[in-house]
C-alpha cells in the first residue's frame, strides 16, 4: 500500500507536536514518552515575543532540558547559561526557575530551534534539519520586527542561512562574527552547551560579550 506524505502547512512557523515528518525523531519521541509519561515530548515550539527585534536560533531540544518541559532551553545547563546571560543583557526579565517557568518573559527577542524535536544524542541528520527549515524559514518570515538573528552553533548558523536561501559560502561561521544580510545581522556564537563550556571553547565572559555586541545593534 502507498502511504500519502504527511501533509504539513509550508507557511506555518510552528509545527505541531506531533509533527510526523522525521521517522527516527517521532520513534525516539515516543520511546521517551513511553519511558517519561510526564515530559513534554513533542516538537517544542518556539518561545517569546511575536513582534521580538531578535531570534535566536538553537540546533535542538535538548533531551532533558525543552523535551522536557517543552519550552526552548529551559531545564538544562545551555538554558541555564542562556537565561541568566538574558537576564544580565536585559533581553529576559523575572526569574529564572525552570520549576516555574511562568516567571521569567523575554525581552524583544524570541527562541527557536533549527530542529525542533530531540533528536538521539543531540545529533540531528541532515534530512531531518532539511525537513525542519520549512518551519523556521516561516518562522523568520513571520516576525514582522526582525533584524538581528543570533545562531548558536554552526548547524543553527547554516539552517538559518539556508532558511533565508542565502549561500553558506559567503558567511562562514564563526565565534563572535558578525554577518550583514541585506536588512539582517546575523550574529554566531559557539553554542551554550555543557560541552563546550568544560572544555573552555565557550566561557561565560566571551557569550556575554556576543549579547553585547547583539544590545549594541539593536539600539541603532
Ligand atoms: S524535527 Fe521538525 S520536521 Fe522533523 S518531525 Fe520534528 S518538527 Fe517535524
Amino acid at each position: 500500500m502507498i502511504m500519502a506524505a504527511p501533509q504539513i502547512d509550508r507557511a506555518e512557523p510552528e509545527a505541531p507536536r506531533d509533527c510526523p515528518l522525521c521517522p527516527r525523531l517521532v520513534a525516539f519521541r515516543g520511546q521517551n514518552h513511553a519511558a517519561h509519561p510526564d515530559w513534554f515530548n513533542g516538537a517544542v515550539p518556539s518561545f517569546g515575543n511575536a513582534s521580538a527585534e531578535l531570534l535566536i536560533v538553537g540546533l535542538a531540544p535538548g533531551l532533558r532540558g525543552a523535551n522536557r518541559t517543552g519550552r526552548p532551553f529551559l531545564g538544562d545547563y545551555a538554558g541555564e547559561l542562556l537565561y541568566r546571560t538574558l537576564l544580565k543583557a536585559g533581553l529576559a526579565e523575572g526569574t529564572h526557575d525552570p520549576a516555574g517557568p511562568e516567571a521569567l518573559s523575554l525581552v524583544n527577542c524570541m527562541i527557536s530551534n533549527a530542529v525542533r524535536c530531540v533528536p538521539p544524542a543531540n545529533k540531528p541528520e541532515p534530512r531531518e534539519i532539511a525537513n525542519c527549515r520549512r518551519f523556521l524559514a516561516a518562522r523568520l518570515a513571520t516576525l514582522p520586527d526582525l533584524r538581528v538573528l543570533l545562531a548558536l552553533g554552526r548547524i543553527a548558523h547554516d539552517a538559518t542561512l539556508d532558511a533565508l536561501d542565502l549561500k553558506r559560502r559567503d558567511y562562514p561561521f564563526a565565534h563572535g562574527a558578525r554577518h550583514e544580510l541585506g536588512g539582517l545581522i546575523l550574529f554566531d556564537s559557539y553554542h551554550c552547551s555543557r560541552q563546550n563550556t568544560n572544555t573552555g571553547r565557550l566561557t561565560q565572559a566571551m557569550f556575554e560579550q556576543v549579547f553585547a555586541e547583539i544590545t549594541t545593534a539593536l539600539k541603532r
